[in-house]
Order: structure tokens, then C-alpha cells, then sequence
């Protein structure tokens, strides 16, 4: 039996300069976006083939406020599925960057999808099955040594939500993530 196509919204949360704008438009259009532009809020399309259903994805990159906004409040009640995003723990040098702006570390990042992730819940009345995905990013920047990964995936296990690990330059595991999170959100729509 076919079926028609289904439509979802999903919504790209996280701290400012993480990788979510890169990450969306590897999805949508197979660039890499090397430029960075804190302001770009945009709604893209694309359309999914998962499992033989083919589904047609808005995918909302918002602009990363830090803090609780109602704009937030406003993507997050239309969104069904979310791409929670940080960044990986950086090399020595970007280290010393980041010492000078703090906002960009990991811990911070992943503090940020923390607070991200219990604002949607909060949000969606207390529901914990809502389709997430947290999405660590710039793989590529990252020396194997330096990833703290058994941390994250016990972090993550603990969250019950699934883990990716990804390099928008790279092209690693892009459309995993949305893979993935387009079946969490087929297993909870199945029909409508
Ligand atoms: P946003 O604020 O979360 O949307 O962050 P952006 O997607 O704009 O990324 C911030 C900066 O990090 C940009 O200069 C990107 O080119 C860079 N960047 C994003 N993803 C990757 C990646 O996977 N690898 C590398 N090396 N740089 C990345
Ligand atoms: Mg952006």
C-alpha cells in the first residue's frame, strides 16, 4: 500500500555558533556554509525518503538565543521534532579562543541543549516521548583523544534520547540525524 506524503516541522536548537546553520544547509542543499552569521533565521525544505515514506521536512534553523525567549516558546509549540545541538570539544587552539569567549565550549553547549531540552518538554505539557535528536558537531575540528565521549553517551543515554555525531564540512552523518529523527516521528504519527 502507498502512502502519501507525510509533513512534518522540525525546529534546530542551540547555543550561538555551534554548527546548526552548517548543519541545515548540509542537509538541505549539500554545501558547506563556511561563513558565519549569527543572524540567519530560516524555514527550509526538503523531502526524505525513510523506510519507503517519503516525508517533507520544514526544518526551521532558528538564531540561537542563549536565553528563553517567547519567539522560542513559539517555534518550539509549533515544532515536532527537534535537532538539539552542541559542539565538540575544541583543540588546543580554538581553546584558547574560547577562553576568551566563553560561550562556545562544549560544557556550555551542552549545558544550553540541557535547558533545551527541558523547555520543550515543559512546553509539550510534560510529554517526554517528543521525537529529539542531540546532534554533537565539528567532529572534524576534533582530535579522538579530545572527545569526551563516553561522558556524552552516558549523558545522552540518561536523557534517552538518540546521539549523533557529525561534520557539516565533512558531510559525516548528516542525514542520520534526520534519518533518525524522522522515524521517531513516524513511530509517534503513524497514520494522520
Ligand atoms: P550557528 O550559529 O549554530 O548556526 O553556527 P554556524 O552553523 O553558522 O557555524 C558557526 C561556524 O562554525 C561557521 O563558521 C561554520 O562554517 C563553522 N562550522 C559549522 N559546522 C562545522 C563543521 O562541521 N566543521 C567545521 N570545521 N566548521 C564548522
Ligand atoms: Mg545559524
Amino acid at each position: 500500500m502507498t502512502r502519501g506524503m507525510r509533513h512534518f516541522n522540525v525546529v534546530v536548537l542551540g547555543a550561538g555558533g555551534v554548527g546548526k546553520s552548517a548543519l541545515t544547509v548540509r542537509f538541505v542543499q549539500d554545501v558547506f556554509l563556511e561563513t558565519y552569521d549569527p543572524t540567519i533565521e530560516e524555514a527550509y525544505r526538503r523531502i526524505l525518503d525513510v523506510d519507503g515514506v517519503k516525508a517533507s521536512l520544514e526544518v526551521l534553523d532558528t538564531a540561537g538565543a542563549e536565553q528563553f525567549t517567547a519567539l522560542n516558546e513559539f517555534y518550539i509549540k509549533s515544532g515536532q521534532g527537534f535537532v538539539l545541538v552542541f559542539r565538540y570539544h575544541l583543540c588546543l587552539l580554538f581553546r584558547f579562543i574560547t577562553y576568551l569567549s566563553p560561550s562556545l565550549t562544549q560544557e556550555a553547549s551542552l549545558r544550553e541543549v540541557n535547558n533545551l531540552r527541558q523547555q520543550i518538554y515543559h512546553i509539550k505539557g510534560g510529554d517526554i516521548t517528543i521525537p529529539i535528536v542531540v546532534v554533537g558537531t565539528k567532529l572534524d575540528l576534533v582530535a579522538e583523544r579530545e572527545v569526551s565521549r563516553s561522558t556524552i553517551q552516558s549523558l545522552v543515554a540518561r536523557w534517552g534520547i538518540p546521539f549523533y555525531e557529525t561534520s557539516a564540512k565533512r558531510n559525516w552523518h548528516i542525514s542520520d540525524v534526520f534519518q533518525g529523527l524522522v522515524k521517531q516521528m513516524l513511530a509517534r504519527h503513524p497514520d494522520d
